[in-house]
């Protein structure tokens, strides 16, 4: 961006400093909230790689066609939410990505993974929507997707379920319970599809304008309306339940029945229908009401024609993405914060010798495996203690010239106790008791 020549230096300064802002809708993550964005991944990593899951990392921008197809023109998404734009070298149409199931396919079909095994796979990252922006919706926001790509048996959408139930355990969640839901397959879905569209025609004068938009490109989409006005309508309409095929029903009983072996509640929500095209049979979210409006922390579901419709040989897969941001408010909303990696060791130092010493000596205790920040920057030793005391650090290694000398340091323990003077060699050792003592 220019700025014109006649503003002074100090009105330029200005306007530069009012127009850096983050983008409306992408949150930085501070230092103070990233500790408990590290535990998280900690935690959702070692549980994913419990059962089997590996990880996976795709582009975050594709291109817009991927998602054209793969999430379907009619929804929310590809309608209205996408960041698209054009390539401006090669005039490529290209998108931020909204979700991570499409490129995840994309992925496995262009490097050939599904065919010789099925996979089990999981990745994590930002996600781009244009929502309007509210406590647990963002511009920006974070998802882990797990990906379980050519099974078809019940068994396996029971598994991603169960995973989820250990996973709010693991986290200490509370007040989180399952909906379930079955879409069936696409004969009762065509037969659903055509009831529904004969009860709204019958009721136009109640659509909304979303609603009207849609009778008859994706009348399933009305019933995912959010729109208060509408609910009542919805609740009337045709159930899908009705049409569905004996073996959709079979595959549904199934997933129940061993959800209920495991002692898994659930809901049957018949209203339940996934914000994207992409869903067959099994679908769920996971929801609280502790969070407003944005209750829902994890969703999916079964997509069998998914693979096919961008490109593939027929395969049978499901999967299902968490919202970072919403589970870590819930676990806020429980008191949970944790602080980022913390100090062991703040070393300060005064004079050329000592100085010289203390970057070598920092380095040893980092041999050792302590966490140490050597002071930069100067400043008496009452300045460099007052950083000291702010960095949490739990020890802290005094080098003055009388100590370089000597080739030795002192070590103040800042919880209170005896400050020890050491020789260089036994610093890291008389740090680690220090901290072991505490
Ligand atoms: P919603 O109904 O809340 O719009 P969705 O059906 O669009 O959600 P999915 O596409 O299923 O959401 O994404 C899975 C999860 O990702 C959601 O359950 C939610 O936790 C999270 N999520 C989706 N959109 C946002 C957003 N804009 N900001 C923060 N988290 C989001
Ligand atoms: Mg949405």
């Amino acid at each position: 961006m220019g700025f014109s020549t006649h503003h002074s230096p100090l009105a330029r300064y200005k306007m530069s400093n009012e127009t850096l802002q983050a983008v409306r809708g992408m949150n930085d993550i501070l230092p103070d909230e990233a500790g408990l964005w590290l535990w998280f991944e900690e935690v959702v990593r070692d549980w994913l790689h419990s059962y089997g899951y590996r990880n996976i990392r795709m582009p975050l921008v594709e291109p817009t066609a991927l998602f054209k197809r793969a999430i379907g023109e009619v929804t929310d998404i590809v309608e209205k939410e996408m960041y698209s734009f054009e390539d401006s070298l090669n005039g490529d149409q290209l998108t931020l990505r909204p979700e991570g199931t499409a490129s995840c396919v994309r992925a496995v079909l262009q490097h050939n993974l599904l065919y010789n095994a099925p996979q089990r796979l999981y990745y994590s990252g930002q996600m781009f929507r244009h929502e309007r922006p509210q406590k647990g919706r963002y511009r920006q926001f974070h998802q882990y997707g797990v990906e379980a790509l050519g099974y078809a048996g019940p068994d396996i959408d029971a598994e991603q379920i169960l995973m989820c139930a250990r996973l709010w355990k693991k986290l200490g969640l509370r007040d989180v319970t399952l909906q379930l839901n079955t879409l069936g397959d696409s004969a009762s879905r065509q037969r659903h599809r055509e009831k529904l569209i004969a009860y709204f025609e019958q009721h136009q004068e109640s659509l909304d304008a979303d609603a009207t938009r849609r009778l008859h490109s994706n009348p399933l989409r009305i019933l995912d309306s959010k729109n208060p006005a509408m609910q009542e309508l919805i609740a009337g309409a045709p159930r899908l339940m009705d049409e569905l095929e004996p073996e959709a029903l079979a595959h549904f009983a199934a997933v129940q029945e061993i959800l209920t072996r495991h002692g898994v509640p659930f809901e049957i929500n018949p209203r339940l229908v996934r914000g994207l095209d992409y869903y067959n049979r099994t679908v769920f979210e996971w929801v609280t009401t502790r969070l407003g409006a944005q209750g829902t922390i994890c969703a999916g579901g079964r997509y069998d024609g998914l693979i096919e419709q961008i490109g593939g040989k027929p395969a049978p897969a499901i999967g299902f993405a968490m919202g970072v941001e919403r589970l870590l408010a819930l676990l806020q909303e429980d008191g949970m914060a944790l602080p980022g990696p913390e100090l062991d060791a703040y070393v300060v130092h005064q004079g050329e010798l000592a100085s010289g010493l203390a970057g070598l000596v920092a380095e040893n205790l980092r041999d050792a495996g302590l966490r140490v920040a050597l002071h930069c920057g100067g400043g008496s030793f009452k300045s460099q203690m007052k950083k000291a005391d702010a960095s949490g650090a739990r020890v802290t290694i005094v080098i003055g010239d009388d100590e370089a000398q000597a080739q030795q340091v002192s070590v103040k323990p800042m919880q209170g106790g005896e400050q020890v003077r050491v020789s260089v060699q036994d610093a890291a050792e008389t740090v680690i008791q220090f901290i072991e003592q505490e």
